[in-house]
């Protein structure tokens, strides 16, 4: 991932404010922790990653808007963004226990001040049970940005090799979504929407260009789209290699997504974006 760093904790809160001062509105913040288990506690522990880190940049940059990823995936020692039981040659993620473990995720980055929680893991009911909990421990003003139509896609490689959470067997197909299948994405966008979503997200962004506008214009609901790890890197390695012109390249996906109407745009080209667009 050219350009794309792991931050330490203490460095968080001068990047933010960098990133403030380029005139972005809003971070969303992955966690690595330094020790990965079973229960994935490194998740929803209070000096978790996140947590410290949330309660740094608050503390220097308050209007940021801080978006926390919640998912199992990078705290679990499997990868998984659940909890599993295998059986034999398989595996299986328990939905309900995964739920229960999202929940004291999304309670602990509220507690930190995360002012949105976006839940990644595309278990069934997560939204409705992290909303029910948020608005019971007073944190009713806290959205949730959810990852309602994420597909299995093979464009996140450089991003899990980033987060340091491939999965050490078994694949993630079980529980993201076919991506021949467009209706799911519409039927799982509304179930999103009905449990509480705030902003509902398509992931990836380019391939799936035909479900952001339909989920635009059929929810009228805010709508983010995450332009993935490997969007990223296929253009950042044509540039490398004189093929492509990459700012000419990255405005006009960009345009793109923002015509087939992306409310928000999750991108590793944040700076440079905001940079170009202000020049
Ligand atoms: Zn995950």
């Amino acid at each position: 991932m050219p350009g794309v760093f792991q931050l330490p904790v203490k460095e968080i809160a001068d990047e933010a404010r960098r990133v403030q001062d380029l005139g972005l509105q809003a971070i969303l913040l992955f966690g690595i922790p330094a020790k990965k288990d079973e229960q994935a506690s490194g998740a929803y522990s209070e000096d978790g990653v996140v947590q410290e880190a949330l309660r740094a940049i608050k503390s220097k940059c308050p209007e940021l808007v801080a978006i926390t990823d919640v998912c199992l995936c990078e705290y679990m020692s499997h990868g998984h963004c659940g909890v599993t039981r295998i059986d034999g040659d398989h595996f299986h993620v328990l939905n309900d226990e995964t739920v229960e473990l999202l929940v004291e995720t999304a309670l602990s980055h509220a507690a930190a001040g995360a002012d949105m929680v976006a839940p990644s893991d595309m278990m069934d009911g997560r939204i409705g049970a992290i909303r029910e909990a948020l608005d019971a421990n007073s944190f009713d003003q806290v959205g949730i940005l959810s990852y309602a139509a994420k597909f299995a896609s093979s464009f996140y490689g450089p991003f899990r090799e980033a987060a340091e959470s491939p999965p050490r067997f078994g694949d993630r197909r079980s529980y993201q979504m076919d991506f021949a299948n467009a209706n799911e994405a519409l039927r799982e966008v509304a179930l999103d929407i009905d449990e509480g979503a705030d902003i509902v997200m398509i992931k990836p962004a380019l391939p799936y260009i035909d479900i952001l506008w339909r989920v635009r214009k059929r929810f009228g609901k805010p709508t983010a789209v995450y332009h993935v790890s490997g969007e990223y890197a296929m253009v950042k390695a044509a540039a490398k290699k004189g093929i492509l012109d990459e700012r000419a390249a990255v405005l006009e996906i960009m345009i793109a997504l923002k015509r087939a109407g992306a409310d928000i745009i999750v991108t590793y080209w944040a700076r440079e974006l905001a940079n170009w667009t202000r020049e």
